[in-house]
């Protein structure tokens, strides 16, 4: 089904504050109008964003400790109005649902705040290219109800690393999962799109190339492969022999000659530590890794990556705050912007 979905914040004449949110969807192709409320009693004397401080696409992963919700109020302090969360515990399996209460205080906070986008980064656990058949099982019951918890919040993106062929089958990895992605994506619902990140490719962890990444996604279902994008994450690329800093505008055209920039929905903004190559998936501050501020410099101007959602996953050190505000002044200075502190 394609369609519209715009959300209506209805204020009623008469009330100084409180208002209902809709949700609106529109079918296109049976032009059928599917209308219901997704909040009420958003409180309109609340503090609200002010609508030129949200004024670009960088984000940064945050914390959600004390629950989902606060991810936003921690956006705000950042300045910026993308963001990327857990929504559970990623070391771990359990999978906790989402209740209507904590559905409900996730979107109010969201609308509140302004955040433009939401991504979850899935747990770290599941291994969608597992030749064990268990922990396939698994893998897959843990996606779906990351995929679902996604749905309940209301979240757009959920990027997940792809899988670790054990077996040293990589062909038979790639496989089986793209078939599993797109198992999940049909038993999950909703209309979230599954971002697949690239990475540093270290032993037989799939999506080091991006030839590997195009093979996946071309293996998925037809009829939820346009659900499917990919996160290009800076450190891991690099790490994974893709020289950003001596050749930015051939790896970036070797990305859109195997994968094509439209796939590309995310950007991981991350400095390495590990050498070209080294395979190691270790992040550094933006400039002081091994990246050094040019292939960021060249990343912020790209005109064909403007309004790609750019997240940090920089090292928190002491205070997140002090260090994201400090990340993110860096990468906005290379447009001319003043940096936020
Ligand atoms: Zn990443
Ligand atoms: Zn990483």
């Amino acid at each position: 089904m394609y369609g519209l979905e715009v959300r209506l914040l209805v204020i009623q004449p008469g009330l100084e504050k409180g208002a209902t949110e809709l949700f609106v969807y529109v079918d296109t192709s049976t032009q059928e109008v599917y209308v219901r409320p997704v909040l009420s009693g958003v409180d309109l004397a609340a503090p609200r964003r002010q609508p030129d401080s949200c004024r670009d696409e960088l984000g940064a992963h945050v914390s959600t400790t004390g629950g989902c919700q606060l991810a936003h109020g921690r956006a705000v302090e950042i300045d910026a109005g993308v963001v990327q969360i857990f929504t559970k515990q990623p070391q771990r399996w359990a999978d906790p649902t989402v209740s209507a209460d904590a559905a409900a205080a996730f979107r109010a906070e969201r609308a509140r705040h302004g955040v433009a986008t939401v991504v979850s980064h899935a747990s770290y656990l599941p291994n969608l290219a597992s030749p064990d058949p268990e922990l396939l099982a698994r893998s897959l019951r843990a996606e779906v109800a990351e995929l679902q918890r996604c749905v309940a919040y209301g979240i757009e993106y959920m990027v997940e690393h792809p899988g670790n062929a054990t077996d040293g089958d990589r062909k038979r990895g790639l496989r089986q999962n793209a078939e599993t992605i797109g198992q999940v994506l049909r038993e999950a619902g909703g209309d979230v799109t599954f971002l697949i990140e690239t990475t540093a490719g270290a032993g037989n962890v799939l999506g080091s190339s991006f030839k590997e990444i195009a093979t996946m996604i071309s293996l998925v279902a037809e009829d939820v492969r346009h659900r499917v994008g990919v996160c290009l994450d800076t450190c891991h690329v690099y790490a994974a022999g893709y020289d950003l800093v001596n050749d930015y505008d051939g790896v970036m055209a070797r990305f859109d000659s195997a994968i094509g920039f439209q796939r590309l929905k995310l950007l991981h903004l991350n400095d390495s530590q590990g050498a070209l190559g080294s395979h190691r998936d270790r992040h550094a501050w933006i400039g002081e890794g091994q990246l050094g501020l040019e292939p960021f410099r060249r990343i912020m101007l790209d005109e064909r990556l403007r309004h790609v959602p750019k997240i940090l996953e920089t090292p928190k050190g002491k205070d997140p705050v002090v260090a994201d505000r400090r990340n993110l002044g860096v990468l906005r200075g290379f447009r001319g912007n003043p940096p936020a502190d």
